[in-house]
């Protein structure tokens, strides 16, 4: 078997690791982390430590880990069929069986899912499909797409640019055009002057008004936004703001793509977001949950109204130029098939909200006197507490003091794995939606720890 260090200098000298500091890495200044294997919440690295992985890793294992339902579902079909196609109407058994589960399971008015293999993809099939869609329309002013700062969308070139955190833009060159970034829903961060929630989503309201009319209604397609902002930190929205922002969008004909590739399948309590603040989406991007990672699959689903345009333009223009080799790739439906076979019969929907709320109540018993804790917030299973260095005026500590990043380092010695939010002191938490109450206590009890540890 070969050696931990044999691993830790392969991977120094080999790897190329996402979201990592380059350098530090190369030098050996940062660990390499070996995990091994995974059962339940707990992951286990090669010299068998365990460790309570309290961010589902990266808010995707859903129903947690090792479940032989999905694995054997993913062997049986890489025997049968490892891939074919689906182009040209090619399907499987899985993939048309999935299909038929994620649309019964959609929000109403939806018609229609496209599978591709990550969040980042889907989002760039609805970018191409609203253009498509106004170019049928006889519209091609119509391009503009609006995201939130503190948005999180992807990071290829397009959805790196409707994401709106300054990490993923610096020295790549995005944003490009033609995306527009408001205001973000985030009340703990809202301007001065504005004291209750209701006046800050008629804020965000008025900035988005604003902008539509700076631009012109004639040149916005569409507004993407997380149901709850994520990676821009874990922020459910202030009071009204979906109906309020629905109603601009109407207004000026701008269609609604609602991220769901966290929220989809369960973790808000609701299978999808869009359900939970009756919002009326007209694309839906999936991802993480439909398969909780056990393989890659994303999809994006389209409504009735757009779906309609769409099948116009092949009429008028043929088949629609639009595919990847692995959209819909038959492991990744088996996946998807088992996984969504499971979140029923384990009823995670319902205990993602339970157990959710549980979860952010004793966070807030335990946590929230501390001197340094601002904000601690969540919707279902996601919480998120932010840190300060003075409550009162929310004066917020210097980046460079990497606040939350000590605490989640401090948090992982205690066995827990909370992710310290790329934007701010924000240590955030999304376990699998099968966590129970004393497994969220633990999660807690380490919160505390690693919080005194860091802060006193
Ligand atoms: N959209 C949202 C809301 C996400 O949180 C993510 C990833 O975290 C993405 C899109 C991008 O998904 P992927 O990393 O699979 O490309």
């Amino acid at each position: 078997m070969l050696t931990n260090d044999q691993l830790a200098r392969w991977d120094r000298e080999n790897f190329f690791h996402p979201s990592t500091h380059l350098a530090q890495h190369a030098r050996g200044e940062t660990p390499t982390r070996v995990i091994r294997t995974a059962k339940g919440v707990y992951i286990e690295d090669r010299d068998g430590r365990q460790m309570l992985d309290a961010f589902a890793g990266l808010y995707c294992v859903n129903v947690g880990y090792g479940r032989p339902e999905i694995a054997d579902a993913i062997a049986d079909q890489a025997r049968e069929l490892a891939y074919y196609h689906a182009y040209v109407g090619h399907g499987t058994e899985a993939s048309i069986t999935l299909a038929q589960m994620v649309m019964e399971r959609a929000p109403k008015g939806m018609s229609k899912v496209y599978f591709g293999l990550s969040g980042s993809d889907a989002n760039e099939t609805n970018i191409k499909l609203i253009w498509y869609y106004n170019n049928i329309l006889n519209r091609p002013e119509k391009k503009k797409i609006i995201s939130r700062w503190r948005g999180y969308h992807g990071s290829g070139v397009m959805t790196g640019s409707l994401t709106g955190l300054s990490g993923f833009h610096n020295k790549f060159d995005l944003p490009r055009a033609p995306i527009l970034h408001t205001e973000a829903p985030y009340y703990f961060r809202r301007p001065e002057g504005i004291d209750t929630e209701e006046a800050f989503t008629a804020h965000c309201v008025a900035e988005l008004e604003a902008l539509i009319e700076r631009e012109g209604a004639d040149t916005i397609a569409a507004f993407i936004g997380e149901p709850v902002l994520g990676t821009g930190g874990i922020v459910p929205p202030p009071a009204g703001y979906w109906d309020a922002i629905q109603k601009v969008l109407a207004k000026h004909d701008v269609l609604l793509v609602a991220d769901e590739v966290v929220t989809g399948f369960g973790r808000l309590g609701t299978m999808f977001g869009s359900d939970h603040y009756g919002m009326k989406p007209d694309l839906i991007t999936i991802a993480k949950g439909l398969t909780s990672a056990y393989a890659p699959l994303s999809g994006s689903i389209v409504g009735d109204k757009m779906w309609k345009v769409l099948e116009q333009g092949t009429d008028e223009n043929g088949p629609i130029g639009h595919g990847w080799t692995y959209s819909a790739h038959p492991i990744g439906a088996a996946a998807g098939v088992a996984n969504l076979k499971l979140i029923d019969s384990l009823g995670l929907v319902e205990n993602a909200g339970k157990t959710g709320a549980y979860l952010n109540r004793a966070m807030k018993a335990v946590l929230g006197d501390h001197p340094n804790v601002g904000d601690i917030r969540g919707e279902g299973m996601l919480c998120a507490v932010e840190f300060v260095e003075d409550r009162d005026s929310r004066r917020f500590f210097d980046a460079s003091a990497k606040t939350g990043p000590q605490i989640a380092a401090a948090l992982a010695s205690e066995g827990v794995i909370g992710r310290a939010m790329p934007q701010g002191d924000i240590l955030g938490f999304a376990p699998p939606l099968c966590l129970s109450e004393a497994e969220a206590d633990l999660i807690v009890a380490a919160t505390k720890k690693a919080v005194t540890q860091v802060l006193g």
